[in-house]
């Protein structure tokens, strides 16, 4: 009886693996060997920055579009994508580097305390509940959602601003600015020597409203958008916004606006030009020479001959020097 068993057993489980193996045959789903070679070029950060759920995602989207068009992995940067490209036998589309900037300056100084929170700490929750303890209904909470969502520590809260703080080593995976319910981070080109120009304002407020919550918001007067020759400025619901495309870093509109609204980042003090005596009509005709002065140029005040203005990212990046000196 038991030997009956045993023997009708042993032959349904033979059965049963011929018909799993001939399904298995059917369905057997072949995969690309390029995904692993391209996975294991990616860093592993799994962070999501380059659209996809994750690497091994990048990797499949990547092998099966057959292109690198529209792929690009922050972490890694052109290098990488360099790599992935040899791979694939395919020319890398390399992107200019980027970094996170925070398009809001208004620290507790800038933007006075109007109101108290006391609610969960969190810039999603606050945000659907109040304008912001400095009364701006568009500038940052200061509860650090983008803090919280930086998987590469490239982001700090300043104690004495409430405003956080982006560091040089922001490999612009964006995802703080998916985190900030108020759209004030934004990806901008790194430029050469890391320069930077744009309105630190996302208020689209009229001037009056602006400014009574905020000292240095941008009021849309549309001064800075007169001066640009390269028609990157545009003035749009009583706010400029520089495209970091068009502008050619020409510093010409900063020293316009008045509320301090556009920042100048890591860029050199401003030179003063020599006092030059040039010499009238009236003086070229006449032995008696009289002279005007040409009034040299206004030189702004600069922390550490950097920058004209210290931003968030600019006091980083002197507070790194201040200790590599030290
Ligand atoms: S930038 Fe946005 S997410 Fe970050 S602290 Fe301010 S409101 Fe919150
Ligand atoms: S000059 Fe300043 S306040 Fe006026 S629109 Fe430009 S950024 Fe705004």
């Amino acid at each position: 009886m038991i030997l009956y068993a045993v023997v009708s057993l042993g032959a349904i489980g033979v059965i049963a693996a011929i018909i799993l193996f001939f399904v298995a045959q059917k369905f057997k789903v072949i995969e690309d060997p390029r995904i692993d070679e391209v996975e294991e070029v990616l860093p592993a950060a799994n962070c999501g920055g380059c659209g996809f759920a994750g690497c091994r995602n990048f990797a499949e989207e990547i092998v099966k579009a057959g292109n690198m068009e529209g792929f690009n992995c922050p972490v890694g940067g052109a290098d990488l994508m360099t790599d992935v490209g040899k791979v694939l036998g395919l020319e890398a589309e390399l992107k200019d580097p980027e970094i996170a900037v925070l398009r809001c300056n208004g620290s507790c100084e800038n933007s006075p305390q109007k109101a108290q929170y006391d609610g969960v700490q969190s810039c999603f929750v606050a945000n659907a509940l109040f304008s912001g303890e400095g009364g701006c209904a568009f500038g940052c909470l200061g509860c650090g959602d983008c803090v919280e969502a930086c998987d590469f520590d490239a982001m700090y809260m300043d104690k004495e601003t409430g405003l956080p703080v982006v560091k040089e080593n922001c490999i612009a995976c964006g995802a703080c600015v998916k985190a900030c319910p108020r759209d004030i981070l934004e990806l901008r080109k790194r430029n050469k020597k890391e320069r930077r120009i744009f309105v630190s304002c996302v208020n689209k407020e009229k001037g009056g409203p602006a400014k009574k919550n905020c000292s240095v918001a941008c009021i849309g007067c549309g001064k800075c958008q007169k001066v640009c020759k390269f028609d990157a400025i545009t003035i749009e619901n009583n706010l400029a916004y520089i495209d970091p495309i068009a502008c050619k870093l020409c510093r010409k509109c900063a020293p316009e606006c008045p509320t301090n609204a556009i920042w100048e980042v890591n860029f050199p003090p401003k030179k003063e030009r020599p006092v030059v005596e040039v010499k009238t009509d009236a003086a070229t005709k006449s032995a008696d020479v009289t002279t005007e002065k040409v009034a040299p140029q206004k030189i702004e005040k600069t922390e550490n001959d950097i920058a004209v203005k210290e931003s968030p990212d600019l006091k980083e990046t002197n507070d790194n020097k201040e200790n590599t000196e030290s």
